[in-house]
């Protein structure tokens, strides 16, 4: 049998069945594409190639009057092939009758369909292949075995090894990963003479190795960024941080003729880079990584001219000669006009000693897409109520054997969406448990065991992963006191977005009383910089008075 990826579709009319499979034929030379009419036939199909360990890449139904309805069918590759991307197929205009549009909606809600997809129409359908070509990039770009730009052999367990990889899948590096023992692995070390290595080895797209890199290492050779500043001139504005809000000042910034320098201490995208699929941002229907809309947006801002420094951190600012200097961890100092903060906020910490030791050999804060892989059929804990601990539960019940949702609150719907709890109630494979901490963690060089605490008690439990993602707090430590800040550390602004220091604008989440979410951000990154030729233009004119 072929061990082509498989493409699969599934739809009882006749007519409609002879278009798909044409139009699938595209596909044909990479995948190997089957289509039928039968929903039960299908399933058999899917049952047996899950049996062999088979690769199924994308699979297509109709809803169809069979006793296994498509959307059903569709709920059951969710089981049994997780990463196989599914989408209902439905007739043009078929969106309108209110039971199909349930369906989707239900469907879509508690994550057993990744959209809907209308029948092809015309030959060539290139609305049809455009959902089945993004289909096919996301399946490849996280799933998809065989040769990658990148690959990075570690310890499953090693701390740097995750820091590495985390890197690389928020900056949005295709990459493979393997363990240090794996025969792939074994021979990837042999080929750049690295065998026996035991620190994370990074094999770069010429075949040189970096060994046990620093993340500088991986912007620099990797990810192909800019580290260090060629020729640290003036700029109109600096930009702190490469979130979304920070890319937004970017792209309006270069766009509209500023001289823009944005600096990013981590990856591009922060927190949104962690967010496997954003469902709530603008004109993306069926949602979009976080990962792969920051990727975008640092694309566009770079096209218009603007410089990024990563790896990097600003460690001060200070008003000098009607402008600002701004420092950059590394010793340089830039000379700026106007400085946008953008730095948002870090993970707030549990405090517990124990779980310190184990951070990145089992337990993590935040989540993101380069951890779930290596838990599948595992035991898993998420700490927190609120959406981000909800989307990370969700994305790990895909592959995690079970997952526990650890909340402090009495109930979930206090803190959390209303779709993201329906989606929970509707896996399986999540346990809610409300009023329930984390006291304590064990393990020998990795987490093993988690101790909890709830009314009736302490118990021991279990546990080869603990994401916590509890909520968040101001990475706006290192300002100036001339820089207000409130009670709990975030950048108090004007309406304008100016801070308490002129010329020094603060959006996105790093703002007291910011919305906390990524158009909100973008928004911000967009309108301040508004301000900011207003600033420059009054202090252009100012200076101009002066004899
Ligand atoms: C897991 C998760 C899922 C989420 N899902 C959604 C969602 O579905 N929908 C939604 O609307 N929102 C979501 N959010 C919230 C959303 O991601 C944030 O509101 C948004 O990212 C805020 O953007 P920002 O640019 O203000 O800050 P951030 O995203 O926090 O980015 C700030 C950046 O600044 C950098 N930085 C900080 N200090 C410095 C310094 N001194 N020097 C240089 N760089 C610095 C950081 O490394 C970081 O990259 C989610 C958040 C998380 C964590």
């Amino acid at each position: 049998m072929s061990k082509l990826p498989l493409i699969l579709a599934v739809d009882e009319d006749a007519e409609a069945l002879e278009r798909i499979t044409s139009e699938l034929q595209r596909y044909a030379r990479d995948y190997r594409v089957v289509c039928g009419p039968s929903t039960e036939a299908a399933l058999k199909q899917l049952e047996a190639l899950r049996e062999q360990d088979a690769a199924v890449a994308v699979v297509l139904a109709a809803r169809g009057t069979q006793a296994l309805k498509g959307e059903e069918l569709l709920s059951r590759v969710h089981d049994l092939h997780p990463h196989a991307k599914r989408a209902l197929l439905i007739p043009w205009g078929g969106w309108a009758d209110e039971e199909t549009a349930d369906a989707i909606r239900t469907a879509m809600a508690v994550g057993h369909i990744d959209y809907y997809a209308l029948k092809p129409w015309s030959t060539p359908d290139e609305l049809f292949h455009r959902l089945v070509s993004e289909f096919l990039h996301e399946w490849r770009r996280a799933n998809a075995p065989g040769r990658r730009e990148i690959t990075v052999i570690a310890d499953p367990w090693s701390p740097r090894g995750y820091e590495l990889r985390n890197l690389l899948a928020r900056n949005g590096v295709p990459h493979a990963f393997h363990t240090c023992d794996s025969d792939e692995g074994v021979r990837h070390l042999s080929v750049c003479g690295q065998e026996g290595a035991d620190v994370p080895v990074v094999v770069l797209p010429d075949g040189s190795a970096l060994v046990d890199p620093e993340p500088e290492d991986i912007a620099r050779h990797g990810t192909r960024m800019r580290t260090e500043l060629v020729a640290p001139d003036g700029f109109d504005v600096v930009v702190v941080g490469a979130g979304p809000a920070g890319l937004a000042a970017a792209v309006y910034a270069s766009s509209e003729g500023l001289r823009a320098l944005v600096v990013e201490s981590e990856s591009i995208g922060g927190q949104a880079g962690s967010s496997t699929r954003i469902r709530n941002y603008l004109g993306f229907s069926r949602g979009v990584g976080g990962a792969e809309l920051a990727q975008r947006a640092y694309q566009q801002a770079w096209v218009f001219g603007t410089t990024f420094l990563l790896t990097r951190d600003v460690t001060g600012l200070r008003p000098e000669n009607g402008g600002h200097v701004v420092s950059i961890s590394g010793g340089t100092e830039v000379e700026a006009r106007a400085v946008v903060l953008a730095m948002g906020v870090s993970y707030r910490r549990l405090g517990i000693s124990a779980l310190e030791t184990f951070e990145g050999a089992g337990v993590f804060y935040g989540s993101s897409p380069s951890e779930a892989r290596q838990f599948t059929g595992a035991s898993v804990f998420v700490v927190g109520g609120a959406n981000s601990a909800g989307q990370a539960a969700v994305h790990l019940s895909r592959y995690a054997a079970n997952v526990t949702l650890l909340v402090r609150g009495e109930t979930l719907a206090a803190s959390m969406s209303q779709y993201l709890v329906d989606e929970i109630a509707g896996r399986e494979n999540i346990a809610v448990r409300v009023s329930t901490e984390v006291v304590d963690a064990k393990g020998d060089g990795r987490l093993e065991r988690l101790v909890l605490r709830d009314a009736s008690g302490d118990t021991t439990e279990p546990a080869d992963a603990l994401f916590i993602l509890i909520g968040a707090q101001a990475r706006a430590e290192w300002l100036p006191d001339e820089i207000e800040r409130d009670a709990r550390g975030f950048v108090t602004t004007g309406s304008d977005f100016e801070t308490t220091l002129p010329g020094v604008f603060a959006i996105g989440d790093v703002r007291a009383g910011s919305v906390k979410r990524v158009a909100s951000a973008v928004g911000e990154g967009s309108v301040v910089i508004q301000r900011v030729h207003h600033y420059l233009e009054s202090t252009a004119a100012t200076s101009a008075r002066v004899p």
